[in-house]
């Protein structure tokens, strides 16, 4: 695809150990399994994610879905996954897509954000627009019950180190990136990264090419990072899910996809 110097929003939820196998799993029609233990909800092409972590100490969330419907999707999941809690819920950025559906989880589960992440939600939260997104259908509404704000119980700053049962789960936070709030998590021992989103870098490019497969290709070998046609990111190949830029980038849907055991890109790091 055909890049220009400038002002980019880009957004990728995780990228992933390459040679992992996702395989089928009896929690619904929308979920993958990353690793062992590991699963995420994909709901609508261009859709937020929710990203299931067990542990032996119970359950992480990473994200909580696109609306409170994709929460419940969740929560019917984790029925047949575990009897053990959700303990804990972070936040790859406060933007109401990736935290609307708190309130179906917490409490009891805790919330972890970056500093900023509480303010951003209270300034953003309005009744109206959540009125009429209960009211769009009755599945909504049902959905919606019981909605209120509910904002991180802890910020952190920069970085911080969840240590639940076997998994550690480092967090980072993204400076000047998406919102006020980003955070990456990394899972060292698993070699698993969720990024959150990018926005706003000056990339230099290296090289521009049509051929989707090719860039894939490069990202692979450890060139670098690329833009891609969302449907180019999502089709079969190595497993790497996206999220929505804010807003959408209208044409054609963007994702940028990393290799897997580099440190986070430029965007990220910016
Ligand atoms: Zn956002």
């Amino acid at each position: 695809m055909k890049l220009k110097r400038g002002s980019f929003l880009l957004s990728l939820v995780y990228l992933l150990a390459f040679g992992v196998q996702l395989s089928a799993q009896d929690l619904g029609p929308h979920f993958k399994k990353l690793k062992e233990g590991i699963y995420v909800y994909a709901g609508q092409l261009n859709d937020s994610n929710v990203t299931i972590i067990q542990t032996q100490e119970g359950i992480v969330l990473i994200d909580t879905g696109q609306t409170p419907k994709d929460s419940r999707i969740v929560v019917a999941a984790l029925k047949k996954l575990t009897s053990e809690p959700v303990r804990y819920i972070i936040h790859t950025e406060p933007h109401s897509d990736h935290t609307v559906g708190n309130f179906v989880f917490s409490p009891p589960a805790i919330i972890v954000a970056h500093q900023g992440a509480t303010d951003s939600m209270r300034k953003a939260e309005n009744p109206a627009t959540i009125e009429k997104r209960a009211a769009a259908s009755p599945e909504m509404q049902e959905a919606y019950k019981g909605y209120r704000l509910v904002t991180p119980n802890l910020e952190y700053r920069d970085k911080m180190t969840l240590n639940l049962g076997e998994r550690t789960l480092e967090l980072y936070y993204l400076k000047n990136v998406h919102s006020e709030a980003d955070t990456a998590i990394w899972l060292p021992k698993e070699r698993v990264l969720f990024a959150a989103s990018a926005a706003g870098f000056t990339p230099r490019i290296r090289f521009e090419t049509h051929s989707a497969m090719a860039i894939r290709d490069l990202v692979a070998a450890g060139v670098g990072v690329a833009l891609l046609a969302r449907s180019a990111a999502v089709c079969p190949g190595p497993p790497i899910a996206t999220h929505a830029p804010h807003p959408v980038i209208p044409h054609p849907p963007i994702a940028v996809i990393h290799r897997r055991d580099r440190s986070l890109s430029p965007a990220a790091r910016a």
